[in-house]
């Protein structure tokens, strides 16, 4: 049994991470559209066999509500109107997997997370490093002690930003990205430190500096440092940035260390293991790591099918985007935040 996806924003995720992995799951069928070029949208509903009458725009969108042959709506739009197509999916009676970062604000990912609730139907988010086998295998000799007690994690991801790619235009806007390197990318440096952690941290401080003549940075952020501290009395040190190149997470135990670099590619993901019996080793993973595309989406077709929660629902979402909107708050006032047990702020 295949559930009807239906992909929202026909952007460069879409076109080539999202649609492809789509085709090749073995749990979903792409059965729908929505684009406000309608040009690519025949060509894309053309190669991938998509009826005319399932290719819709931001206007009709509602219409999505008439069309049984959508069982999932799979938002890649611009990181501002997840919130707002989400909610529209919910009320279209959709299930829903929404890019990351969940939204620019804690206040929208709460109303995501009810207009879910309302509809009854899943919500995930998709953090696909979840479904990356190098990840899943750094994470299971984690549980496994194999690196005795992971005390520190250290995790950088950044890439250049780029403005002659459409793609990055719209990052350096904050009302469609939300913030800069930290909403983008660092957000894998964090999730994947809380991931591996297994635990929400209790306080956190941030730095951020921005190249003063810029003009990538007028509203958005380019570097952002920040450490955290956990209930465990683990600590983490984060860093993101949008003109620096770098993907990888370290996990330090008193027994050894995991190496995951790089950690979060598309491809050629790398785990390497340091410790005393074992020297220093790449780990073989079989998998290769384009898997976490099929991966996430298989994921959430079986949490319709077979009706659990999840593994990255919107709380984690929200979690994430409130532990960033604190580090922009840490970095504004130059002082420690204390966190609530959701990730947001503690205190005003
Ligand atoms: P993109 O600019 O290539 O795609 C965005 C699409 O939204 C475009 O087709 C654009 O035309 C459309 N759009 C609709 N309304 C728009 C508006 N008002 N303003 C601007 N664009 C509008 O960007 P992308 O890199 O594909 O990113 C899309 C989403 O996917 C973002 O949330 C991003 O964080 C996420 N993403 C996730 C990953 C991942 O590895 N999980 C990778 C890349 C992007």
């Amino acid at each position: 049994e295949r559930l009807g996806w239906c992909v929202v924003g026909l952007g460069s995720f879409a076109l080539n991470q999202v649609i492809p992995a789509i085709a090749r799951s073995q749990t979903a069928r792409l059965t729908a559209l929505v684009s406000g070029n309608a040009d690519k949208a025949a060509r894309v509903a053309e190669h991938y066999g998509v009826p005319d009458a399932a290719i819709y725009d931001y206007e009709n969108f509602d219409e999505i509500a008439d069309n049984d042959d959508i069982d999932v709506v799979y938002i890649v739009l611009p990181n501002g109107l997840h919130a707002e197509y989400t909610i529209r999916a919910f009320e279209a009676g959709k299930h829903v997997m929404c890019e990351k970062p969940m939204a620019n604000t804690v206040e929208e990912c709460r109303q995501m997370i009810a207009a879910s609730e309302r509809a009854d139907k899943k919500l995930m988010i998709a953090y696909r490093a979840h479904f990356e086998p190098h990840n899943e295998r750094a994470l299971q000799m984690k549980e496994d002690g194999e690196f005795g007690d992971v005390k520190m994690v250290l995790a950088s991801t950044m890439r250049t930003l780029d403005l002659s790619r459409p793609r990055d235009e719209w990052r350096v806007l904050r009302d469609l990205a939300g913030g800069g390197s930290t909403m983008d990318i660092g957000i894998y440096a964090l999730n994947g430190a809380l991931y591996f952690l297994g635990e929400t941290p209790t306080a956190l401080v941030a730095s951020i500096a921005n190249p003063p003549d810029d003009v990538r940075f007028r509203e958005v952020e380019d570097m952002l440092t920040a450490q955290l501290t956990f209930p465990s009395g683990a600590l983490v040190n984060l860093a993101s940035a949008y003109t620096l190149n770098e993907n990888r997470i370290q996990l330090l135990g008193t027994e050894g260390t995991g190496l995951l670099d790089p950690a979060t590619s598309y491809s050629g993901n790398e785990l390497r293991q340091t410790g005393p019996d074992v020297g220093t080793r790449i780990v073989p993973v079989s998998e290769p790591a384009a898997r976490q595309f099929t991966g996430e989406i298989d994921h959430l077709s079986r949490a319709v099918m077979e009706d659990f929660e999840p593994r990255t629902p919107g709380a984690m979402g929200l979690r994430d985007v409130g532990l960033i909107m604190a580090m922009y708050a840490s970095a504004e006032r130059n002082a420690w935040v204390t966190l609530n047990p959701d990730g947001t702020m503690a205190e005003g």
